[in-house]
């Protein structure tokens, strides 16, 4: 795709230089010129009065792409302070599993500044070969970077499959390399299996509210792109392999990125992390109330646990919105949840199911938690609660 400026159309009006948001567009000698940091929004092609600018999309057929030349799973990693986000380990177990099946290879790929001795590490999650990029600006993420360095590396490497941690960061550049690359994404899958006759990617999520579940396919591009919420498979154990490392230095330079980074101001009031907590007791619209939500806390606290809640509680201002639980929260899998008070739509067990033991506490001996828990206690939660955490206190007491 590109931007196409019509020198004899193009008066110099420099609409199109106010319009850009990057400041992709100058005049020079009256006529507007498209710079380099272009990112092909198209803002520019709205705001032209005389219609001089067009964005031109390359012609691409599907008998025109050889799928054949696309081979490999990656795993494109995130990282922040240095520490790599799990999700991209997690995705590793499962890239594994598919590279298998396509008996291809499975490619890590990190961008970062200070990677040089953990890198060797990394190879213990089992991948083939890990792709570093590296630049010290990319010690921070630089949305416009990450979407320029990936896909000018899938357009040479070309990889079949592309696996990416949905996370705010991963959320924020996959969609944009799938559409520089005309390839399909499939937000937020809940599971990656290969077609075992057409060797398609089979991407699985929940469509409809999350009321059914829907596979996807992207049978007629390539690479074929999958974001994947932390907590939903699990990383591989860690092995001793010898790794093919490729280490790529950029140049970069602050004025490669349309943005400038600051500062980081680190926002939550408290550091929730449901994500890897052992323990989770949630709550749900049975607590009543923020008040009633005391009580859950304190069955949390004498457990260590994590407080988490369904959505309803979020809505309702009963719990902080990083303590949602479920298909638009956080996906978890702690070795005990506790739920309190939860019905079981589909749209919290999503985020839920994969804990180890599931305990449910709820007055209905028909709600629907009832076919996901391994325990459930049929009651008033402001009757058992109170009683749960004596009885725990008394364990402690007994153990100290
Ligand atoms: C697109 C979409 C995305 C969504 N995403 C999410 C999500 O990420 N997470 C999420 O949780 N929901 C999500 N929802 C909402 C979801 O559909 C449910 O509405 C929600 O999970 C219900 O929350 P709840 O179980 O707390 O409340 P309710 O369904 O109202 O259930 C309350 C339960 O408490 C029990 N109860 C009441 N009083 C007591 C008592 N004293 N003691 C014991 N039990 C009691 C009742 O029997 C009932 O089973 C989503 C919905 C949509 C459409």
């Amino acid at each position: 795709m590109s931007i196409i400026i019509d020198e004899d159309q193009c008066t110099g009006c420099g609409n199109c230089v106010d319009s850009c948001p990057y400041g992709a567009i100058e005049l020079e000698n009256n006529k507007a010129i498209v710079l380099p940091n272009c990112n092909l929004c198209g803002i520019c092609v709205e705001n032209c009065p005389v219609e001089a600018i067009t964005l031109e999309r390359d012609k691409v057929s599907r008998e025109k792409i050889d799928l054949s030349q696309y081979k490999g799973v990656w795993v494109i990693a995130e990282h922040y302070k240095k520490i790599v986000h799990k999700v991209a380990f997690q995705l590793l177990g499962k890239g594994r599993e598919l590279s298998n099946l396509l008996d291809s290879k499975l490619t890590f790929v990190i961008l970062g500044a200070n990677f040089d001795e953990e890198i060797r590490k990394f190879s213990e999650y089992g991948m083939d070969e890990i792709i570093y990029i590296k630049s010290p600006l990319l010690k921070d993420y630089y949305s416009d970077l990450y979407v320029k360095v990936i896909s000018e590396l899938i357009e040479e490497h070309k990889p079949e499959i592309i696996l990416i941690g949905a996370t705010p960061t991963g959320r924020d550049f996959a969609p944009r390399i799938a559409k520089r690359l005309h390839a399909g994404l499939t937000a937020d899958c809940t599971g990656l299996d290969i077609n075992p006759e057409t060797k398609n990617l089979l991407q699985t999520r929940p469509t409809f509210g999350g009321n059914i579940m829907a596979t996807i396919r992207t049978p007629f591009s390539r690479p074929q792109m999958a974001t994947v919420r932390p907590g939903i498979f699990k990383a591989p154990k860690k092995i001793k392999k010898e790794v093919q490392v490729k280490i790529i230095d950029y140049n970069f330079t602050e004025e490669d990125s349309v943005s400038k980074i600051i500062k980081i101001i680190n926002t939550s009031k408290t550091p929730v992390n449901l994500e890897d907590a052992k323990i989770i007791v949630a709550g749900g619209r049975g607590v009543g109330s923020k008040e009633n939500f005391k009580l859950i806390e304190d069955l949390a606290n004498v457990l260590g646990a994590e407080l988490g809640g369904s959505r309803i509680t979020v809505e309702l201002n009963w719990l902080d919105p990083d303590r949602q639980i479920g298909q638009t929260g956080v996906t978890v899998s702690p070795k005990l949840y506790i739920a309190c008070g939860i019905s079981g739509a589909i749209q919290h067990i999503v985020g839920m199911e994969n804990s180890n033991i599931i305990v449910a506490i709820n007055k209905d001996p028909d709600a629907p938690i009832f076919n996901f828990a391994h325990y459930g206690i049929v009651g008033n939660l402001h009757e058992i609660i109170p009683i749960l955490i004596e009885e725990i206190k008394k364990i402690t007491l007994n153990k100290e």
